[in-house]
């Protein structure tokens, strides 16, 4: 078969990429004969216009159309899928790419995406190959962007290069500098692939406290500096808030702290042009604001919304065209009373309801409830949806620009749902909503390797927020996905999930609740009896491999999935059911077993982190107790 893609000349790198990868595939789907296509790059979209794409041609070949360089790669990507190709997970080992006649080459059709912001953002361990397998995954399913956070993601890198949580892999060396060039390959990725870039976030009080802040680890007291001017006051004294700098919040009416804040983000804006987001956040850490006299006056929202003022001030001097990300979180869920942002296209509004719970899919009670008091140091988060929500209502009621849902269901709530449908389906309502709550788009905190037991949940995710489908959606894509994975037998493995899900415990992995719930005990021994049951139909699947590998590895990791359930489960059982002791030994012993297995499973289960939440969350002690005499 000769495939030939044109693009016009000195096209843009992703229209170029887009080429390369329209005759790659189509190269590997078609027998034989010839078919010209050409890429064509619109001009002219505004910033605000959604990706969008027009798809002409017959068995012959034709023309692939998009509104900017990333929608004709996204347009080709979505054309191999109406052609029958799946992205299942990140890495080319998880692609059905499926042999075709030429006949099913002829396609007439338009897309426009429903939503401006659609991506992820980086969380838990992950290798570099992790990263760029992500990267590459995205536009594969609809996705538009991606955050690395902090100045660098280094937090994350480093994490799994030292094999944090998990004792059975010997640390590798790993550098600020190697993290660094780990962000300049990641970057030249997503510019590669025309992909939008969200920078920064944490770190920037702990930079104006003049540590790196690369992190959220503490700084030994010997190490610290001697005095913390910027900090803020709090028991009388300026200093770092548990050692931490990037958790420790500033003096935010100290103009000398707001000078060197905005300095610094101007500083990077005008260093890192490529970041087309930055986000500014405050101390990742709530109750620690300053008590000075002057702080005491007025709410936090009040402070951050005269430094982001101050910051656009500069940056518009200087002509700089960044965008800035300001998120409603923690102190500042409470809107400003006085001060309002002055250049609202500079700025993109993010909610973060980290606090919400995962039994359901956002939705508005009668009425939205009235904000609970802001009262300095002693706050407390609202934890239903409805009171989430209520704040989002009451920021919106004045800022009437860009915004976005920022938010963790594949953070850590999804180790509560072993079958991952649940998970998908709270996930698929959310995005229904985000019309209704005033919002362009949906970028996702979460770990990247978050495929156990499939990549199901970032799928759908990436599919609704690309063309919501109604609720007739949800069933259609996990069926083309599991049919996809898992070939033959896919039917049985929808209903072990089904049932799987049924069994979620989420919002209680989360430490919602009392820890001793019969309820939850129940769910969680069910789930044990489901995994064991399914076994056998497991093993004899794998008896018959080698007709289909990709399917092969799907049952594979689904017959490993069922083992880690039945422990991680029983553990979790042991603790519903107030066996406190049995619980903590049969999880240590879980970690053990999973620690050993994380080399076979590496890009699917991110082990330092369900090792994490598991213990801070679900509340399993890592030491047995000590012996009574
Ligand atoms: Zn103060």
């Amino acid at each position: 078969m000769s495939i030939q893609v044109t693009a016009a000349p000195g096209a843009a790198p992703a229209v170029r990429f887009a080429a390369a990868e329209l005759r790659r595939y189509l190269a590997r789907m078609l027998p034989a004969g010839d078919a010209v296509f050409a890429l064509v790059c619109e001009a002219g979209a505004p910033d605000a216009a959604p990706d969008a794409w027009r798809v002409e041609t017959t068995p012959a070949g034709g023309t692939l159309t998009g509104n900017r360089p990333r929608a004709v790669l996204l347009g080709v990507y979505d054309y191999l899928h109406a052609l029958g190709c799946r992205f299942l997970a990140p890495g080319a080992a998880n692609e059905r790419v499926p042999a075709i006649g030429a006949d099913a080459l002829g396609r007439r059709y338009e897309k426009t995406a429903a939503f401006r912001h659609r991506g992820v953002c980086i969380e838990g361990a992950d290798s570099r190959e992790n990263l760029l397998d992500f990267i590459d995954w995205l536009p594969k399913i609809g996705f538009n962007s991606f955050f690395l956070q902090f100045r660098t993601p280094w937090a994350f890198l480093d994490r799994w290069y030292r094999h944090a949580n998990n004792a059975a892999l010997a640390p590798e060396p790993f550098t600020a500098a190697d993290a660094e060039r780990v962000m300049a390959e990641a970057e030249a990725e997503l510019a590669r692939r025309g992909l939008l870039l969200h920078k920064v976030g944490h770190g920037w009080t702990g930079q104006v406290l003049g540590y790196p802040a690369l992190d959220w680890t503490p700084v030994p007291k010997e190490k610290q500096h001697k005095a913390h001017p910027f900090a803020a006051l709090r028991g009388g004294e300026r200093a770092l808030y548990l050692d931490i700098p990037a958790d420790t919040n500033l003096c935010y009416a100290d103009p000398a702290a707001i000078d060197r804040f905005a300095r610094l983000v101007v500083d990077y804006a005008r260093r890192h042009p490529t970041a087309d987001y930055l986000h500014i956040w405050l101390a990742d850490e709530y109750n620690n604001l300053c008590e000075c006299d002057a702080c005491r006056t007025e709410r936090l929202a009040d402070q951050y919304v005269r430094l982001l003022n101050e910051i656009d001030r500069r940056l518009t001097a200087e002509a700089l065209p960044t965008r800035l990300v300001f998120l409603l979180y923690q102190e500042l869920l409470w809107p400003p009373v006085r001060e309002r942002l002055r250049n609202e296209d500079r700025f993109v509004l993010m909610f973060a309801p980290i606090s919400r719970t995962f039994d359901h899919s956002y939705r508005w009670g009668e009425a939205p409830p009235d904000l609970p008091p802001f009262v300095r140091n002693a706050v407390r988060l609202p934890a239903g949806l409805g009171k989430n929500l209520a704040f989002l209502r009451a920021w919106q009621a004045q800022f009437a620009g860009d915004g976005f849902v920022y938010d963790y269901p594949l953070g850590r709530a999804h180790y509560g749902d072993f079958g991952y449908l649940h998970i998908a389906r709270v996930i698929h309502g959310d995005i229904a909503r985000l019309r209704e709550l005033g919002l362009n788009g949906y970028l996702s905190c979460q770990e990247l390797r978050a495929a156990l037991p499939n990549a199901l949940p970032n799928y759908l995710m990436a599919r609704a927020l690309l063309e919501p489908g109604g609720a007739a959606q949800v069933p259609a894509v996990t069926g083309e996905y599991l049919a996809a994975a898992y070939g033959d037998g896919w039917a049985a493995v929808e209903r072990l999930l089904a049932e799987l899900s049924d069994c979620q415990v989420c919002d209680w992995l989360n430490g919602q609740g009392p820890r001793a719930d019969a309820g939850i005990a129940a769910r969680l021994r069910r789930a044990q009896a489901l995994c064991r049951r399914f076994e056998p139909k497991a093993a004899a699947r794998l008896q018959k491999t080698g007709a289909d590998p990709l399917a092969d590895r799907f049952w594979e990791k689904l017959a490993f999935h069922l083992a880690y359930v039945q422990r991680l489960a029983g553990a979790m059982a042991l603790l519903a059911e107030g066996r406190t002791a049995e619980a903590d030994a049969a999880w240590r012993a879980f970690c053990g077993w999973l620690c050993a297995q994380e080399a076979d499973w590496q890009p699917d289960v991110d082990v330092y982190r369900v090792l994490e939440v598991t213990q801070k969350y679900t509340g399993f002690c890592p030491k047995p107790a000590k012996e009574e005499p």
